[in-house]
């Protein structure tokens, strides 16, 4: 049986923070049950996929899946139970925001499996928290590590966000060896520092136009960047993708698997998912998400098959964003073909730029330092 990830999506938050573009809706206490419910009932749509693929790893993202009651985390997690035997011993995450992840809902998602918790922080500073609309404090996030201790979650990760407006060099520095000093205590085994992208439409970029906030200068973001991976890398904290950093042996098993092109299913409002080849999307609109699946209709929005030379390109975007970059002969046995043959023109003219590495000795293709700071151009090569 091929293996499948499975995504969850839980579009609920207690308030929009400011720089936020992504699929979640704040006041709706009224929608959480209905939305769960159809959410099973999506996945019991799936039982024909799920009966015949060996599900291998199961992420609950949002949103905040900590906002809704643990009943409905539990909930699901049942009916995935109907397809796997294995939970307890996969990989199942889920994302907490430690204004509302209590103690009483850890001991719920552990007692139902979850055995990951990625706690999302996004700075130590709590002036820093309240310029980007965060609803938690820097204490708040210990709270949440002390509660997961007690219970004994022992795989935390951490996300972090630079820049930001009102953090500086040093206080950036200083969130990093905070985290540091925690994590032995805490068992914080990954860390994933995301850049700030500042969306259209958003309060953050209403703020930032207006001059009521502002961002360092490139120059300071290029020494967070420095200062990130030197202090990571010296407390072991590898980097292993873009922007993620684990302890050996504690890497995303759910975002491997994204980033070598492997099958996943996403359920919920706006969740995507790729299978045999092709990708799909659902809608965003959670009304319409409730009505559809209430009636039997489909909630897809968007599918896109990939043909081999696509799939091809796609492979190689993925798996530039890790730091292990293209195996060639991965590459080579998965599409029956030579990536030489296939992206000369592309692989030699970003070798010339210094944009990527071929290492003859590794077989390998990697981004560059100087690739990794304009990834997109890289990315534009291929799409
Ligand atoms: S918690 Fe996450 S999903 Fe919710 S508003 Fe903030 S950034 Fe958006």
């Amino acid at each position: 049986m091929s293996d499948i990830g499975i995504y969850i999506h839980i579009p609920f938050c207690m308030k929009k923070c400011h720089y936020c573009d992504f699929v979640s809706y704040d006041n709706c206490h009224d929608k959480h049950e209905e939305y769960i419910d159809m959410l099973c009932k999506e996945i019991l749509q799936y039982s024909e996929i799920l009966s015949s693929h060996n599900i291998s790893t199961i992420y609950f993202g949002g949103g905040t899946p900590s906002y809704i009651d643990s009943k409905y985390i539990t909930k699901v997690l049942e009916v995935l139970k109907l397809f796997s035997s294995n939970i307890d011993n996969m990989e199942v995450t889920i994302e907490v925001n430690p204004s509302s992840a209590n103690f009483d809902k850890l001991v719920d998602y552990k007692n139902s499996g979850v055995n990951r918790v990625s706690i999302g922080l996004q700075s130590t500073h709590d002036k820093v928290l309240k310029n980007i609309g965060r609803s938690h404090t820097y204490n708040d996030f210990k709270k949440t590590l002390e509660d997961c201790n007690k219970i004994g979650i022992n795989n935390i990760s951490v996300d972090l966000m630079y820049p930001l407006p009102g953090l500086n060099l040093n206080m950036f520095t200083d969130s990093l060896n905070s985290i540091i000093k925690l994590k032995d205590k805490y068992n914080i085994k990954h860390i994933s520092v995301y850049n700030l992208e500042v969306h259209e439409n958003t309060r953050l970029k209403f703020l930032l136009d207006e001059g009521y906030l502002t961002l360092c200068d490139e120059d300071t973001e290029y020494e967070m960047r420095n200062k990130l991976n030197s202090i990571l890398e010296k407390n072991n904290f590898h980097k292993y993708e873009i922007s993620n950093y684990a302890i050996n042996g504690y890497e995303s098993k759910h975002n491997i698997n994204y980033w070598n092109q492997g099958m996943y299913l996403g359920f919920g409002v706006n969740a995507s998912s790729f299978f045999n080849g092709t990708r799909y999307t659902n809608i965003s609109d959670i009304d319409k998400y409730i009505y559809n699946i209430k009636n039997n209709i489909s909630v897809i929005s968007e599918k896109s098959e990939l043909d081999k030379l696509s799939l091809m390109k796609e492979y190689v975007i993925l798996r530039l964003r890790l730091m292990d970059g293209i195996k060639v002969v991965d590459f080579n046995k998965k599409f029956n073909a030579n990536i030489f043959d296939i992206f000369n023109t592309e692989l030699t003219s970003l070798k010339n730029d210094n944009l990527i590495i071929i290492d003859k000795e590794r077989n390998n293709i990697y981004l560059s330092n100087r690739g990794e700071e304009v990834a997109n151009i890289v990315w534009e090569k291929f799409v």
